[in-house]
């Protein structure tokens, strides 16, 4: 027998073994996986920055202080949430107690993209943990710093059948799916997350997709321009735009475009100098290919600010495209890069033929300070999730539920909702035996009245 099939077998076996079920078990590994963490803190931001120069402002902002605020609300949390929840019973039951008990579904796999490398494998795994389910993770293969980190904070941590990491590409991971898992968290691509879908559902098991999309950013004339300019040259180029929830593109009032891209250059500039290839705060592209992808985005457009590009160091400059065409290559597919086309608008109607011409997005964003426009447009559009009068941070509060919609993800995560996503909600009724009204069994007769007046009033 081959690796894969081995470890997953094992991995059946320990959670059959009930260990698992000890809640202060789950909790002491999650309490050394801390510790592991924090003792590896420097290593994690050198990792990520051999990887692709990610700044370790960022990489603390956007991975390490996720993960430990992760680690911290489980720890605290674990017990509370893996008790049996009591619930009231119903007439129909009566005598009884009811509960939702705390499963967990058993052995998981994690599949993890390579854009926030640490904390997309690191966050799910958490969760999976407390829960007390098993968890095999396939980091990504593009990052192979943080990889080989994660695999050894693992290993550290854990016995390998409660959780163990497997490096490799598209081979390993087509291996591992081909398995029988009793749930998979998949972040990363529509494409992929198609493919993670269809194995699946070979053995019907439960997935959640962390998908994405072309995620707008709508701007009215109502708002301090300035302040939308800072937060979103933010949130559209830290991680160099490889972000899942960037703002993919811009649509803004026609009135105010050539204002606002003035102040959108002058903002970059603050962010990054006049040669943002020389600061030490903007990441790069994570390999050739999409530096590639990124470059031919550039071709047959109207670039208005940026627009340099260096493939040896995968370097691309904050640029801003004016006015793409829908049908040009940048507005055809999710961005993932430092890009941002900027597209005017006037009406509602237009902002509808733009948005309704791609799949659910992943966020949205809106900038405005017309109340009555707000709630048009969060009434209106159907996305994962996102905010107005900001960018990206709805990420960052745990008591936020964070996935996708249709065709951007299937199921959510983060603080309690990551530990529901791992847990089977097992419910239970247990019955008293001191009562037993004959009404509800065979013979029938006469007993129809009786069964519409109990359901019309107490049901
Ligand atoms: P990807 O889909 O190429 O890869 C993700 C994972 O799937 C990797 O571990 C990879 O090894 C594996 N994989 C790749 N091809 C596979 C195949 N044919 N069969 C089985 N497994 C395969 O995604 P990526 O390039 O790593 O990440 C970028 C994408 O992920 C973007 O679309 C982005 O929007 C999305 N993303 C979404 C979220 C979210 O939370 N919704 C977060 C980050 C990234």
């Amino acid at each position: 027998m081959n690796t894969i099939p081995k470890i997953h077998a094992a991995h059946k076996h320990f959670f059959r073994s009930q260990i698992t079920k000890d809640v202060s078990y789950r909790i002491n590994f999650l309490k050394k996986l801390k510790a592991e963490i924090e003792s590896k803190e420097q290593a994690i931001y050198d990792a990520l920055y051999e990887d692709f120069k990610k700044p370790e402002f960022e990489s603390h902002l956007s991975e390490f202080a996720l993960v430990i605020s992760e680690l911290d609300l489980a720890i605290k949390n674990t017990k509370k949430w893996s008790k049996p929840e009591r619930v009231r019973s119903s007439i129909l039951t009566f005598p009884s107690s009811d509960y939702i008990y705390k499963d967990p579904y058993g052995i998981v796999l994690i599949i993890a993209p390579w854009n926030y490398p640490f904390v997309l494998a690191m966050a799910p795994l958490i969760m999976a943990i407390a829960a007390g389910n098993t968890v095999v993770l396939k980091p990504s293969e593009l990052t192979q710093n943080t990889s080989l980190l994660l695999t050894e904070i693992i290993e550290n941590v854990f016995p390998k059948d409660l959780a163990i990491s497997v490096e490799g590409g598209v081979d390993v991971s087509t291996e591992l799916l081909a398995q029988h898992w009793d749930y998979i968290f998949f972040t990363g691509s529509v494409k992929v997350g198609k493919i993670v879908a269809a194995a699946a559902a070979k053995h019907l098991t439960p997935v959640t997709l962390e998908l994405g999309g072309k995620s707008p950013c709508i701007i009215d004339d109502s708002i301090d321009l300035k302040l939308v300019a800072k937060r979103l040259v933010w949130g559209k180029f830290l991680n160099a735009g490889q972000t899942c929830i960037a703002p993919d593109y811009v649509l803004i009032k026609s009135n105010i475009k050539e204002k606002f891209i003035g102040l959108l250059k002058s903002e970059i500039i603050s962010f990054y100098g006049n040669d943002p290839k020389t600061s030490p705060d903007f990441a790069r592209i994570i390999n050739a290919s999409n530096f590639e992808r990124l470059n031919k985005m550039l071709q047959d457009v109207n670039v208005v600010f940026g627009g340099a590009i260096d493939s040896e160091n995968l370097y691309i400059a904050p640029t801003l495209i004016d006015e793409p065409t829908l049908e040009s290559k940048v507005m055809q597919e999710e961005i993932f890069g430092p890009i941002l086309p900027i597209l005017s608008y006037g009406t509602i109607e237009d902002l509808k033929a733009v948005i309704w011409n791609y799949d659910k997005p992943l966020a949205l964003y809106t900038f405005s300070k017309d109340t009555a426009f707000k709630a048009k447009i969060l009434r209106t559009f159907c996305f994962g999730g996102g905010a107005v009068n900001d960018t990206l941070i709805h990420f960052g509060n745990q008591k936020l539920p964070f996935g996708g919609v249709g065709s951007s993800g299937i199921g959510q995560y983060h603080g309690k909702f990551g530990f529901d996503t791992f847990t089977h909600n097992k419910a239970l009724v247990k019955r008293g035996t001191w009562f037993d009204p004959n009404f509800r069994y065979a013979p029938y007769k006469n007993k129809l009245k009786l069964l519409k007046t109990v359901f019309k009033y107490f049901s």
